[in-house]
């Protein structure tokens, strides 16, 4: 057994009130929970469709069950369920986690409270416990010798240290990929919470986002990827509702599919594959009462033998009043029109990932097959300007050079610039070294010479100073550097940010003390950034302003870590919202390491007028009388604390 703390002594105290008799969560469910919103208030009822998921998460042989959802189909319930059931009936200790710790302090505060007012016997446990100790917050509760954790999953912190017999990792797609740190993977640290018990239970549940860019796909790809089949009551003959005919062009004729009169959502029937006949959608639920899930993949079995089973559910089968199959017509019928509104459409009531048209969508091959005719480390004419991004990993960094002119509209303030890639280099070298950050001065003091031999130095270099231990090291380089314009940054990938602020002060020296010199930490509006170079690179553009530039030399790598992510919709509070989602498995540092030279470009161009920049930057490359001596980059003595300028 792990070692754990809290929960343990808690049990020595207070004597858990779990009753001997065996009952199944689903049998808990109606015996004891209540639905707190939606138009089913009022004592649970397990839904056909529902009852083999609650039971798999009893069933020994089952470690994981990942389910790929769309809205309306209760798959939050279901984990409302499984917690309090692993707090009253069967006390564990569990977690439940959301994207951010935001979301999950949200979701103890909303979710998690309505189920303590309006479940019996949570209500009584916490009222009993509120006396005896003060170990519930928000996102710890101690309860019954159970313990349950909220935790956000671009917490880094929240993957340490403590196991969990059940983890529930809820709206996985939304996880931002890397957002656990460098500490890895979320899915993988949270699988590795786990691994403790032998009776260890993995709950991961999502609405899908863009094809082969999405997490919960991936997790449903790896189960047994099971569907619901339903006999028809007209001949028997048991069949997957098929959603083919809510795809733009689709024939709405053809056996095994939903038909509608166009513009009448009303009419809309489903036609058996077998006998041609129309079912109704009142004839749903009987069908879902005799239906069963079959899975389409082979099991797939853990070494002690358990399996991980997947889940795709959808609101074809849903029981709510506002998914009618008429529901999902119309909205399918308001939302064609328009990519997003079709990808919206295809998440959140299909519960598939979206597949992006394939005459639009951006490929690594397409990049690779448009490089231009110039070798790395050479500048072509038209640069005016050098800046550069830097990517920090653990064991290296990534330089990204980038030149940058105003193709066709020097005139025009705001214009986007045209820009190239000179270089990318990869420096093997740890970043608490010194021999990284000499070795990011060759790139950051080095010259780099026009045709007509005047030479440019780097106008700005963004260097990503990320979370934890890379932070200190890269203020303390950042810092030493300032006079040459190198900068430590931080992405903020919420909306409506700038490419760059005005930086901020740090207060944190070497041992993480507050400082009053400290560095100066610039925000970074990455996914703006990203928005604006994704939509360059899709157009096209051969030159002038809004062209990116690519030298012979680039490899295939290079491009598939570019276009590593995909721009998503959703709606949040019926709110429109647009997050960036990573292909799974994919390294993206071609992409920030883009995303930080662009941010450095845009913090070098604040020192100039914006309508006149380009003419004072050419008049000052002009006034080179002749290319300045060579300056041999001095050697960067972080470690011993001194500072070479
Ligand atoms: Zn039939």
């Amino acid at each position: 057994m792990p070692i754990r703390s809290a929960s343990d002594v808690l049990r020595q105290y207070i004597q858990p009130l779990k009753p001997k008799e065996k009952l199944s969560r689903s049998d808990w469910a109606e015996r004891h929970f209540q639905v707190t919103k939606g138009s089913s208030t009022g004592r649970w009822k397990t839904r056909p469709y529902q009852r083999e998921i609650l039971d798999a998460w009893d069933d020994p042989r089952v470690w994981r069950t990942s389910i790929m959802k769309s809205s309306r189909v209760g798959a939050t319930t279901l984990l409302n369920i499984d917690e309090a059931y692993s707090i009253h009936w069967e006390p564990c200790d569990t977690c439940t986690v959301q994207p951010t710790t935001g979301d999950a302090e949200k979701y103890s505060r909303d979710t998690f409270n309505a189920l303590v007012e309006n479940i019996d016997v949570l209500t009584e446990l916490f009222s009993v416990c509120k006396h005896r100790d003060g170990t519930n917050s928000i996102l710890e509760k101690y309860i019954n010798g159970a313990s349950l954790k909220f935790i956000g999953a671009n917490s880094p912190n929240g993957f340490r240290r403590v196991t969990y017999r059940i983890v529930r990792a809820d709206e996985t797609s939304a996880y931002k990929a890397g957002g656990a740190g460098k500490e890895g993977d979320q899915i993988e640290l949270l699988l590795n919470r786990t691994i403790d018990y032998h009776d260890r239970l993995f709950i991961d549940c999502s609405t899908p986002t863009i094809e082969g860019f999405d997490r919960i796909e991936s997790a449903f790809a790896l189960g047994d990827q099971r569907h619901r089949f339903l006999p028809c009551p007209h001949c028997g003959h048991f069949q997957r509702l098929s959603a083919a005919a809510f795809t733009p062009g689709a024939k709405k004729d053809t056996p095994g599919g939903f038909w509608w009169e166009p513009g009448k959502p009303s009419s809309v029937v489903y036609i058996c594959e077998h006998c041609d006949k129309p079912i109704q959608h009142s004839q749903k639920f009987e069908m879902d009462e005799a239906g069963e899930w079959r899975p389409m993949a082979p099991p797939n079995i853990d070494p002690n033998g358990r399996e991980h089973r997947s889940y795709h559910i959808w609101a074809g089968i849903s029981y709510q009043a506002n998914a009618s199959w008429a529901n999902i017509v119309a909205e399918y019928e308001k939302n064609s029109e328009s990519p997003q509104g079709l990808q919206v459409f295809i998440n959140t009531w299909l519960g598939l990932p979206y597949r992006e048209d394939a005459s639009t969508r951006l490929t690594a091959e397409s990049l690779y097959a448009r490089r231009d005719t110039y070798t790395s480390g050479t500048l072509p004419d038209g640069i005016l300007m050098v800046c550069i991004g830097v990517d920090m990993q653990d064991d290296r960094a990534e330089i990204f050079v980038w030149g940058f002119g105003p193709g066709d509209s020097e005139t025009q303030a705001g214009a986007e610039p045209e820009r190239w890639l000179i270089e990318h280099a990869v420096i093997f070298e740890r970043y608490d070294t010194k021999a990284v950050y000499a070795q990011i001065d060759s790139f950051v003091l080095g010259d780099y010479p026009l045709s007509d031999g005047k030479i440019l130095k780097p106008s700005a270099t963004a260097i990503d100073s990320g979370d934890g231990d890379h932070a200190p090291y890269v203020y303390e380089y950042a810092n030493s550097r300032m006079k040459h314009n190198v900068i430590a940054t931080k992405g903020m990938p919420q909306p409506g940010k700038p490419p760059i602020n005005n930086g901020k002060r740090t207060e944190y020296d070497m041992k993480g003390r507050p400082k009053k010199t400290g560095a100066v930490v610039y925000q970074v509006g990455t996914d703006g950034i990203k928005t604006r170079l994704m939509a360059q690179l899709k157009h096209g553009h051969e030159s002038g302003a809004g062209a990116i530039h690519f030298p012979n030399d680039t490899t295939e790598e290079f491009f598939a870590q570019l276009v590593s992510e995909r721009r998503h919709y959703s709606t949040v509070g019926g709110q429109p919202k647009v997050t960036w989602v990573r292909r799974q498995g994919v390294r993206a540092e071609a992409l920030d390491g883009t995303v930080y030279a662009d941010a450095a470009f845009h913090h070098a161009k604040k020192k100039y007028n914006q309508k006149t920049m380009w003419q004072q930057i050419r008049a000052t490359i002009e006034a080179q009388g002749k290319p300045a001596p060579e300056k041999s980059p001095v050697a960067f003595n972080l470690l011993e604390g001194q500072k070479p300028y």
